[in-house]
């Protein structure tokens, strides 16, 4: 099988996610799509909504797609969830089969702070997606050498990795989590930016009010 997990705070889910897993599914055939909440996400931690109402939204907005799955993994952790673990507990849940990495290019380019990124670009294929807002963001697409970023030249030099990173042009849907958090605390509508049944949730768990 063909996996990709795509990792992500998912506070809350909206169509930018699942479109772009869609099309990412669609482009490198891939048979099945695994969402993972992150739990303690490092890097965002404050001001996150509880795991388990991000795991329930997820698992609500990807029910009706036969390729999509979301894992609990890292909601169940009880320490900072490292992709660097996740990749590496996947990895052996899936022997085998060839897993790949879904990300998007803001997150990518982040990547210099996350824990052990080096490790993490040889031990994963990844799959970059392409988003409305960054860009400006100059990169080379063939052999990811960001020109722009200097900080991360050395980081995303891998021409010699056997592991690869893809870039794709998907659909761009400027919506983000941050976008939705700021309109449900001004009163402001959230209709078809993501799905109807995360939509029901928020309201009847009075989430992100007090964010
Ligand atoms: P926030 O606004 O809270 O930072 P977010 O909307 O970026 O959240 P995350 O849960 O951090 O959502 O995203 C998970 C992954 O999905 C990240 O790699 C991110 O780059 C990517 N992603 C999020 N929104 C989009 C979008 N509209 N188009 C493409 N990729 C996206």
């Amino acid at each position: 099988m063909k996996i990709g997990l795509f990792g992500g705070t998912f506070n809350p889910i909206h169509y930018g996610h699942l479109r772009g897993a869609e099309e990412v599914r669609e482009y490198f055939y891939f048979d099945k799509i695994i969402f993972i909440p992150a739990g303690i996400p490092p890097l965002k931690g404050s001001n996150a909504i509880e795991g388990y109402h991000r795991l329930k939204m997820t698992a609500l907005a990807i029910k009706d797609n036969p390729y999509f799955e979301v894992s609990d993994y890292e909601i169940q952790l009880q320490e900072p969830s490292y992709t660097v673990n996740t990749i590496n507990y996947f990895k052996k849940l899936y022997e085998g089969h060839a897993l790949w990495f879904i990300i998007g290019v803001d997150s990518f380019l982040e990547l210099p702070r996350w824990h052990k990124p080096q490790e993490l670009l040889r031990m994963i294929d990844f799959i970059v997606m392409s988003r409305p807002d960054s860009d400006k963001v100059e990169y080379k697409l063939e052999n990811c050498e960001f020109i722009e970023n200097k900080q991360s030249e050395d980081i995303f030099n891998i021409k010699n990795s056997e592991k690869k990173v893809y870039y794709i042009r998907i659909t761009p849907l400027c919506i983000s989590s941050t976008m939705l958090r700021e309109k449900i605390k001004n009163n402001e509508s959230i209709r078809y930016l993501l799905p109807e049944q995360v939509i029901d949730y928020i309201k009847k768990n009075n989430l992100y009010r007090s964010i």
